[in-house]
């Protein structure tokens, strides 16, 4: 990508800017490996700002890979509740628990280690060894890629295998050996900071004499869209048992129960957490939830004590998936025994962190705290 000379003048622009402008964020407070590998999961796909309280609490109540390892999966999943993408939450304690159980509790320092960890590919296994280890491992994320795609003015799908090997290539090529931590945070920041998605500062930017894009006016339409899979909408009805004391019933994580009362694609939906009882729709919603609810509370579907009443309509969004959300809540003088379902206040289920729910879920239970009958409908 540069010659020796620009090589070396570009590394010396990006590093001193990272130096004098970093921002300062809590995993970058010390090198150790736990805290920048937390840190590294929880930025997958979320932004920093919404990352940082969830990263201290966590960090509070499992402040080593030991104290991760040994907890109950619902317990961090609680701890993770609202940041999404569960896998994460699931697959940083299996990964604890093998570090405990293969490494006496150290973190790996070998790449083909770190990536047999489940949840870690080649990038975050990269991130970890550079930043708390200072390992030659050149990063390479969208973000990084995206400020390469500008420097090196390169058109296409940067994700076609081809392109990507080749954008590895000229990562490993710029690591700066000396410094690879700050070399590669370095990148990641000007990623975030200056060379954005849209409207990159390049008035701004460290190192805009090396760029290519910039020198040929093509900086704001590179890198170019890759094809988006196109949405799929979906409708899901959900109920919102309720007895005299505000209490509703939570069906259990769909894969710890034997009996699967949810089905496949809304297990996923609800991301294998505790959920009210739900199910996809087609034409009939209060219909077809009568149904789902007549199996699965063994009353035949005409009893008249299940009245559903429809609450406010919500919608949620999961990659590729438009949800329209259906609400309907159900009064009842007393909520069914099912084997493994729980039964919670509602109101403690619409505040983060009460229970291990996905945002689906505490979206059901707000829908049905905000309806203005919620406090004088209960029977
Ligand atoms: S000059 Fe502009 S496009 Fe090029 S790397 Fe800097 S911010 Fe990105």
């Amino acid at each position: 990508m540069l010659q020796s000379r620009e090589l070396s003048a570009f590394r010396k622009q990006l590093l001193g800017w990272f130096r004098q402008f970093q921002r300062d964020l809590p995993w970058r407070r010390n090198k150790d490996p736990y805290r920048i590998w937390l840190s590294e999961i929880m930025l997958q796909q979320t932004r920093v700002a919404a990352v940082i309280p969830y990263y201290e609490r966590f960090l509070e109540r499992f402040p080593d890979v030991g104290t991760l390892a040994e907890a109950s999966q619902q317990e961090v999943l609680r701890f993770w509740s609202g940041l999404g993408y569960y896998s994460r939450g699931r697959n940083l304690q299996r990964a604890a628990q093998q570090i405990v159980a293969k490494h006496n509790g150290i973190f790996p320092q070998t790449e083909d280690d770190v990536v047999a960890l489940p949840g870690i590919g080649r990038y975050t296994a990269a991130a970890i060894l550079s930043i708390a280890f200072g390992a030659k491992h050149a990063v390479l994320d969208g973000n990084v890629a995206r400020v390469l795609a500008r420097l090196g003015a390169i058109h296409g799908d940067l994700r076609e295998a081809q392109r990507w090997q080749g954008l590895q290539k000229s990562a490993d090529d710029l690591l700066d050996p000396k410094s690879p931590s700050d070399w590669n945070q370095g990148l990641m920041e000007l990623g975030a900071m200056i060379c954005t998605p849209r409207s990159p500062q390049c008035l701004l930017c460290p190192v805009a004499k090396f760029c290519r894009a910039r020198q040929m006016g093509l900086a704001e339409s590179l890198p170019e869209k890759r094809k988006t899979r196109s949405r799929v909408e979906i409708t899901l009805a959900a109920a919102v048992l309720l007895d005299a004391r505000g209490r509703t019933l939570l069906l259990p994580p769909p894969h710890a129960s034997r009996k699967q009362a949810t089905h496949e694609e809304v297990a996923a939906l609800v991301s294998k957490m505790w959920h009210f009882p739900t199910v996809a729709v087609k034409k009939n919603s209060a219909l077809e939830l009568r149904e789902f609810l007549s199996k699965l509370l063994s009353v035949p579907a005409r009893d008249r004590t299940l009245r559903l009443e429809p609450l406010s309509r919500a919608r949620h969004c999961v990659t590729y998936r438009d949800i329209a959300l259906l609400p309907f809540r159900v009064l009842v003088p007393k909520l069914p025994r099912i084997s493994g379902a729980k039964l919670i206040s509602l109101s403690l289920l619409a505040s983060p962190s009460s229970l291990a729910v996905s945002n689906l879920t505490r979206k059901v239970a707000r829908a049905a705290l905000a309806d203005p009958t919620f406090s004088t409908a209960l029977p």
